[in-house]
C-alpha cells in the first residue's frame, strides 16, 4: 500500500471510530424509575446510541473516549412523559371565542410552536392532540422534520361531532356567517357521514379519531352532558377508523353517550365525568382506557367564577361538571379501570401538564401508578409500547430527570431539569 493510501485509511478509520463513539451518550443516573419495575434503581448508567437506548448498567460506567457523559447523579431519571389529551393549537383565555374569528392559520401555527416547546420542556416528549383546526397536523410534521422543538404528536386533526354538538364549529354563530358544517369539517349525521368524516380525517393526515359523544363544557350550547351520537354512528366511526389503522377517543361527560361509545368499541373515554358503575364495568370488560383530565375540570370550575371569562351559557356547565372529575377518577381507579394520563392542556395552560400528577395522587393513586399512567400505559394506548414508554434497551431514548424522588415528593415532576427526546438533549 502506498503511503498516501495508508494515511487515507488511517484517517478513515479514525473518522468512522470517532463518529460512532461521538453518538454515544453515558447518562449517570442517581436514581432510575424505568417505567417497568416497581423498584427505584440507584446509581445506574444508561448508554444511549444515537436515538436508541443501547444498554443499562449498574454503577457509573466511565464514558469511553469520544462519548459524552451526562451527570444526573443527584437526579431521578424517568421515561419521557406522555399526555394523552392536549389541544396544542391554543390556550383558553377570555378572548378565546373571538379569536376563532380573528386568527389566521398562520397566527395559530406560530402560537402553537410556543405551546409545543413549553410542553417538551415540561418533560412531555409525546402528546396526543385531541382536536384543533388541522394546523396540528402541520405542527406534527414540522416537529418530526426538525423545524420546531416540541413533543412527538399523535393528532386527531379535527374532532368529529354531530349538528349542534360539542365539535360543531358553527355553534353560537349567526346564520349565514359560516358555511354549513358537514363531514368535511367533522360534523356528521348518520353512519354514512361518519364513514366519510373518518376518511376525510385520514386524507387530512390524522393519526387517530376523536368524537364528542356527549355535550361539552366549552361549546356554545346549553347541554354539557347529553348523548350526541347514536350507537350506530359511534360504531360506524370505530369501524371506519379500524379500516385505516386508527384508534379512537370519545369526549364524554354524561353516562348514556359514554356507554354507547364504549359499546361501539372506542379506545378511550375522555373526562368521564358522570361515569357510572355500569360504565366502569363495561370499560373493564372491553379494555377501554379512561383519560381523566382532572386539570381541565379544576381549571374551568375556577375560571367560571371570574366575571366575563366565559360566555354566560358556559358558566353553569363549568360549575356543575368541572369539580366532579377528580372524585370519578378516584372511583374508577379503585374499580380497576385502565387509566392513561391526560390533562386537556389548551383548556389549562400548556407546560402545567404535570399538575395532573398531584391531582391523581390527591385522589388516592400511588405516585408509581400515576407515573406508569403517563409512560407505559399511555404508550400502550397509542400502540407504541414496543418503542416508547419505558427506559429499556432497544427503545427510543426519551428520558427526563427531576431533582427529587417523585415517589416521596410528587411536586418534583413540576420542575423537570433534563429532557432528552430520541437521543437529542433539549434541556440540561
Ligand atoms: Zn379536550
Amino acid at each position: 500500500m502506498k503511503l498516501t493510501q495508508q494515511i487515507l485509511f488511517a484517517f478513515l478509520f479514525i473518522f468512522t471510530t470517532y463518529t460512532t463513539t461521538a453518538q454515544l451518550q453515558y447518562l449517570h443516573c442517581g436514581r432510575l424509575i424505568d417505567g417497568v419495575s416497581s423498584q427505584v434503581r440507584e446509581e445506574v448508567t444508561i448508554i444511549v446510541d444515537g436515538k436508541t437506548i443501547r444498554e443499562i448498567r449498574d454503577g457509573y460506567t466511565k464514558a469511553e473516549d469520544g462519548a459524552t457523559a451526562i451527570d444526573l447523579k443527584n437526579k431521578t431519571v424517568l421515561p419521557g412523559l406522555m399526555d394523552m389529551h392536549v389541544h396544542i393549537e391554543g390556550e383558553s383565555n377570555p378572548n378565546s371565542y373571538l379569536d376563532r374569528f380573528r386568527l389566521s392559520d398562520a397566527d395559530v401555527a406560530l402560537r402553537a410552536t410556543v405551546y409545543a416547546r413549553r410542553t417538551l420542556m415540561a418533560g412531555f416528549t409525546t402528546v396526543r392532540d385531541l382536536g384543533g383546526s388541522g394546523v396540528n397536523v402541520s405542527l406534527r410534521n414540522a416537529i418530526n422534520q426538525g423545524y420546531v422543538d416540541g413533543p412527538r404528536i399523535f393528532t386527531a386533526e379535527k374532532a368529529i361531532g354531530t349538528t349542534g354538538g360539542h365539535a360543531d364549529p358553527t355553534n353560537g354563530a349567526r346564520k349565514g356567517l359560516m358555511d354549513y358544517a358537514g363531514p368535511e369539517v367533522g360534523v356528521i349525521n348518520g353512519p354514512d357521514e361518519a364513514w366519510q368524516a373518518v376518511r376525510q380525517r385520514y386524507q387530512n393526515g390524522a393519526d387517530l379519531i376523536k368524537i364528542t359523544a356527549t355535550g361539552g363544557v366549552l361549546s356554545l350550547a346549553k347541554d354539557g352532558s347529553n348523548p350526541q351520537f347514536t350507537l350506530e354512528e359511534a360504531s360506524a366511526i370505530v369501524q371506519a377508523a379500524k379500516d385505516y389503522g386508527m384508534t379512537t377517543a370519545a369526549h364524554a361527560h354524561g353516562p348514556e353517550g359514554m356507554k354507547r361509545a364504549v359499546l361501539a368499541g372506542i379506545t378511550s373515554i375522555e373526562h368521564g365525568t358522570m361515569m357510572t358503575e355500569e360504565v366502569m364495568d363495561l370499560m373493564k370488560e372491553k379494555g377501554t382506557y379512561f383519560v381523566p383530565t382532572i386539570s381541565a375540570g379544576k381549571f374551568v370550575a375556577e375560571k367560571a367564577k371570574v366575571e366575563g371569562y366565559f360566555p354566560a351559557i358556559i358558566v353553569p356547565k363549568a360549575l356543575a361538571i368541572g369539580p366532579q372529575i377528580q372524585a370519578t377518577f378516584a372511583k374508577a381507579y379503585k374499580k380497576g379501570v385502565k387509566i392513561a394520563f391526560g390533562t386537556d392542556s389548551g383548556v389549562s395552560p400548556h407546560g402545567d401538564n404535570a399538575k395532573e400528577f398531584i391531582y391523581m395522587t390527591e385522589a388516592g393513586m400511588p405516585p408509581m401508578d400515576a407515573i406508569r399512567s403517563a409512560t407505559l400505559t399511555s404508550a400502550e394506548l397509542l400502540g407504541i409500547s414496543d418503542r416508547l414508554g419505558s427506559i429499556e434497551a432497544g427503545k427510543l431514548a426519551d428520558i427526563i430527570a427531576v431533582k427529587d424522588n417523585p415517589l416521596e415528593k410528587i411536586e418534583t415532576l413540576l420542575e423537570v431539569a433534563f429532557v432528552m427526546k430520541e437521543g437529542k438533549v433539549y434541556k440540561e
